[in-house]
């Protein structure tokens, strides 16, 4: 499902194109695609809010699928081995940054989908250093929505500091966030969710939540650490406000809509606001593997791989619970 041109996801953007299986260049494979999750980001791209880096492009960067063939030096995979994709597609290595084990801070970072071909296809060609082995017991649907809101998720809850049985607080309850929600009680935090929607605010509770309420109502204590989703400085404000001394807001949201002027006095205290940009493989690797240990299973629905413009739709209208999934063997 190919992105030719961006414009808004009512005239589906994406066309369904034949085109000649890929072949793996030196240390690549090539992956048959079974499932791929669809992300906010994909939307954005395919409405242009998210700048195409080139033209045409297949979106999609939580990809599941097994090797079929292997490219000049590829190491580590064995033809059939299963391998999943996410959003970091290719890192310099040689920079401040990757030598500091920061690669998600990359200068030279590709991302799957948007710098190159990602996978809403049926065949996709990664970079072998780069595909994440996935642990056994997941399904191949079940494993795809993991692969980017889930390790950001995992990433922002590490940025935020929050240690185990900490008092955490989660502003938004998107399909990150309840990704998020299931390893923050595995470690034995107590969590407090802002959000607007009451069926958000119903499934947060479901999930261990022990506390709930709008962007505007204050937890019941103050938090150690708070991780916000929803693109809104005024949200991070409000995260910010909640927290006790020393404590720490993680953002996690690409973009936001500004930072809104703030009380020094709301920040004093050594309390920090910090950014979540991308994820490194490791963070990829810690979360996959936890995840089949704890069992985290994602909420999902499934659409075919030629309804991605359905799929794309329903997740800009709000109708999607959890995660969309294309599947597309
Ligand atoms: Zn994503
Ligand atoms: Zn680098």
């Amino acid at each position: 499902m190919q992105l030719d041109k961006p414009r808004p996801v009512g005239e589906r953007p994406l066309r369904m194109v034949e085109r000649p299986d890929p072949v793996p260049g030196p240390g690549e494979l090539l992956l048959r695609v079974s499932a791929c999750a669809v992300c906010r980001t994909d939307l954005q791209l395919c409405e242009g809010d998210l700048p195409a880096r080139g033209l045409p492009v297949i979106p999609g960067h939580q990809i599941v699928g097994r090797v079929e063939a292997l490219g000049e030096g590829a190491t580590g995979w064995q033809v059939g081995d299963r391998a999943g994709v996410a959003w970091l597609g290719g890192t310099d290595g040689t920079c401040t940054h990757c030598a500091a084990g920061r690669e998600n801070l990359c200068d030279q970072a590709r991302f799957t989908g948007w710098d190159h071909d990602g996978g809403y296809a049926t065949h996709a060609v990664v970079r072998a250093g780069f595909a994440l082995p996935l642990p056994p017991g997941f399904a191949d649907l079940d494993a795809a929505p993991l692969l980017c809101g889930g390790v950001i998720g995992y990433r922002s809850l590490r940025v935020s500091g929050i240690a185990p049985g900490g008092r955490l607080g989660l502003y938004g309850f998107g399909a990150s966030a309840t990704l998020a929600i299931q390893v923050a009680r595995h470690w034995g935090c107590r969590v407090f969710v802002c959000t607007r929607s009451t069926a958000e605010q119903e499934r947060a509770r479901a999930l261990g939540a022990e506390w709930t309420g709008g962007y505007g109502d204050r937890p019941p204590v103050a938090l150690d650490a708070a991780v916000t989703f929803a693109p809104s400085g005024d949200v991070v404000v409000a995260a910010l406000r909640a927290l006790d001394r020393g404590g720490t807001v993680a953002i996690n949201a690409i973009h936001l809509d500004r930072v809104p002027e703030l009380a020094y006095a709301d920040l004093w205290w050594e309390r920090s606001l910090r950014s979540v940009a991308n994820f490194t493989r490791q963070d990829a690797r810690e979360f996959v593997d936890l995840a089949a240990r704890i069992a985290i299973r994602p909420e999902y629905e499934v659409h075919a791989l030629q309804d991605a413009n359905v799929a794309l739709e329903r997740l800009a209208r709000g109708q999607v619970r959890g995660a969309a999934v294309l599947r597309c063997d």
